[in-house]
């Protein structure tokens, strides 16, 4: 599933990556967006009212994010599209850059983490797009409490 979104959701673009969608994020003007979406056939992810209104007379696929923290855009937007919300690192996206992340030996990543994390971890994932290396270290906990409380909304709205 391919988005573009608004730069007011740039969060929100990097849980999407990171959870495997393709996401095109930056800051446009409204045209510009509309013109990518349509050009690309991505769908538009907006929290401007006004923008989302454009993008449905112009027959585009659009949704209008409402939410007030990361974990309720991330609900409403799977509930919307029905993502899964997993992270399955097989197919999750650099949330920095929308690239590629790869499964990367101890080995290849040495001399470019820190010395802690080399040692503390065994799994480690390279970009190959911008080259940042990733691994599940203390943020992780975080981005699970997140994507926990994501499920929750998910669940207690659906029934
Ligand atoms: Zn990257």
């Amino acid at each position: 599933m391919k988005f573009v979104v608004d730069e007011m959701l740039g969060r929100s673009a990097r849980w999407l990556r990171l959870l495997g969608c393709e996401v095109k994020y930056f800051k446009a003007s409204d045209d510009k967006y509309l013109e990518i979406a349509e050009k690309e056939d991505r769908i538009l992810l907006t929290r401007d009212l006004e923008l989302f209104h454009r993008a449905k007379s112009r027959g585009l696929e659009a949704f209008y994010v409402e939410g007030e923290d990361e974990a309720e855009k991330l609900a409403n937007i799977s509930r919307r599209f029905n993502i899964k919300l997993e992270i399955n690192t097989l197919v999750s996206r650099c949330p920095k850059c929308n690239s590629i992340i790869k499964r990367v030996g101890k080995v290849v990543v040495l001399n470019n983490v820190p010395k802690r994390a080399f040692e503390h971890y065994d799994e480690f994932w390279l970009c190959l797009g911008c080259g940042k290396i990733y691994w599940q270290g203390g943020h992780w906990k975080k981005i699970n409490e997140t994507l926990a409380r994501a499920q929750e909304l998910l669940k207690t709205k659906m029934s």
